[in-house]
């Protein structure tokens, strides 16, 4: 009998080993899951959305200190810039800004982290949201904690999600960018200039999720667990049906698609750095809580954030990545941007 057992009991823990679970009710995500914390979301806006950086301006020294705290985060975490890089930064100079509503602006950067997929490096999930903001006006700092402070610790969030992953013998299949872009309020330059200038070919980029205001909440949905959700099936239908399946799956907010009206007037889906990605055919989806009081002003401060609602939708942002990053087939390209 006991001859017997032993070759058994090896093939069962063999086979375990093989095949990692990749699902949402598997140990592998749900051990990166718990790393979103609100603690630390918290711990790095009040840093981000401090007076000290000064608002942020597009490449102010109050911005270039800012990236200066990301790029240590990312160091402390274990996550490089991407590999083809010598550094974080991507500079986008001041002569590619200096059109239209970018005149003036001096030199600044985006910052580019990245983690190497497992069986399909050259596929790229790309994890988005600017870390500029309006800057400093007669004397007055415009803090930015939602916009987007918010999504920029959102994004460091997911990247060391993922490297808990990775260090657990899990991490990602195919590759992830976290790209911080600079001059989103001047026109979307940081990530205009990267859709011009991409680091890995947009042939090869799978989707891009795009974070920009997500730790506040409207005036018609105060009180509600809603995220709106832009654009998500405009380019794949793949897109939509997976961050739906995430969203049931994990995290149970309303995903509000108002947004998608073609007949809305606000025009969203056109309007935030995502768009230099689809209107290079790369499906996108964006994430925003809607515009309320603090908009722009200098009252948009760390402390007037719903630290419950950021964790929770930067958990649907992860979980959407996840299978993005995971799942067997790359999604499928079938829509059109303008329908
Ligand atoms: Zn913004």
């Amino acid at each position: 009998m006991k001859k017997f057992f032993i070759p058994l009991f090896s093939v069962v823990l063999l086979s375990s080993c093989a095949s990692v679970n990749y699902s949402y009710d598997g140990k592998a995500f749900n051990h990166s899951l718990e790393t979103i914390t609100q603690q630390n979301l918290r711990k790095n806006l009040y840093v981000i959305a401090s007076d000290e950086m000064g608002g942020r301006d597009t490449g102010s020294p109050g911005q270039k200190k800012a990236g200066e705290y990301i790029i240590k985060q990312y160091q402390d975490m274990g996550v490089s810039h991407p590999d083809v890089m010598d550094s974080f930064y991507q500079k986008v100079p001041a002569a590619y800004m200096n059109t239209g509503r970018g005149a003036g602006l001096p030199d600044s950067e985006n910052i580019l982290a990245f983690i190497k997929g497992s069986e399909k490096p050259d596929e790229i999930i790309v994890i988005s949201a600017h870390y500029d903001h309006v800057g400093t006006k007669n004397g007055v700092v415009y803090n930015g904690a939602d916009d987007d402070g918010s999504g920029t610790v959102a994004v460091m969030e997911i990247a060391k999600a993922f490297q808990k992953a990775k260090k657990d013998g899990h991490g990602p299949k195919r590759s992830i960018l976290f790209l911080h872009v600079t001059g989103e309020e001047h026109g979307l330059l940081g990530s205009k200039y990267y859709a011009d200038h991409p680091i890995y070919p947009m042939a090869n980029t799978v989707a891009n999720l795009n974070i920009d205001m997500i730790g506040r909440c409207d005036p018609g949905n105060c009180g509600k667990d809603y995220v709106y959700v832009i654009g998500s099936e405009m380019l794949s239908t793949d897109l939509k049906k997976i961050n739906v399946e995430a969203n049931n799956k994990v995290t149970k907010l309303e995903l509000n698609y108002k947004y998608d009206d073609p007949k809305d007037p606000q025009r969203l889906y056109y309007r935030s750095d995502h768009y230099n990605f689809a209107k290079n055919g790369v499906p996108v989806a964006f994430f925003f809580d809607g515009i309320h009081e603090d908009y722009h002003k200098p009252t948009d401060d760390a402390d007037k954030i719903d630290y419950a609602a950021l964790q929770k939708r930067t958990q649907l942002v992860f979980a959407t990545a996840w299978e993005l990053a995971n799942r067997k087939d790359r999604i499928v390209v079938d829509g059109k941007n303008n329908r």
